[in-house]
């Protein structure tokens, strides 16, 4: 072997080692829907504002009291919750079952890129919200600080692999790297990702 492959192997080693050593939690996002504030009034009210129930890991990020019943062409979902703050855009984020459930055929995008996603409408307790776009099946990805994406060597939409759960159903998943000064170390599966693999919410995953 020459020295420059050794030079080389031992490298990507060290890499393997240390990513290893900072194992990555991994928690599982039930479908959830983000909204403006002018969506959110037509639902539940002129006036009326969201009720933060729950922090979430994702600094400034809340489930809300708030839920609604989604509509497709071909059915119906209950009970799908809000999650807070507002934001610029509405995006109801689905896994493909769900899609199936309601006749949706959502795109699979990474949050925020909204344009041209699939039509859905959203029944509140005030009235309702004919959405021509924002729902989407989520991208599996990993929420990082900065200084956290430097410690692990990885660069925003960067695509990276985990290995996550336990024998004999664990699996290596490609994942999205996020990178924001407001956010913080937590991978997201979707409910299909997370029982195909057999995983709980707070389960740890590791980079490959
Ligand atoms: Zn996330």
């Amino acid at each position: 072997m020459s020295q420059d492959l050794a030079g080389e192997v031992a490298e990507k080693l060290k890499k393997r080692m240390d990513r290893e050593s900072k194992p990555i939690i991994v928690n599982i996002s039930n479908r959830h829907w983000h909204c403006t504030q002018e969506t959110f009034e037509k639902l539940f009210g002129a006036g009326a504002r969201p009720t933060n129930i729950r922090d979430l890991i994702q600094p400034g990020q809340y489930a809300c009291r708030e839920t609604v019943t989604l509509k497709g062409p071909k059915g119906e979902i209950k009970k799908a919750r809000l999650i807070g703050p507002f934001r610029p855009y509405n995006q109801i984020e689905l896994s493909r079952t769900d899609c199936v459930a309601l006749g949706i055929d959502a795109p699979l995008r990474d949050s925020g890129n909204v344009k041209g996603s699939a039509p859905i409408t959203l029944i509140g307790s005030a009235g309702e919200a004919r959405l021509s776009e924002g729902a989407i099946v989520q991208m599996r990805h990993i929420h990082f600080h900065p200084k956290e994406a430097e410690a692990y060597g990885v660069k925003s939409m960067e695509y990276v692999k985990i290995r996550v759960g336990k024998p004999p159903r664990d699996g290596v998943l490609s994942v999205l790297c996020r990178v924001r000064e407001d956010m913080k170390l937590e991978c997201h599966l979707d409910t299909d990702e997370g029982n195909a693999l057999g995983i709980k919410n707070g389960d740890l995953g590791t980079m490959l």
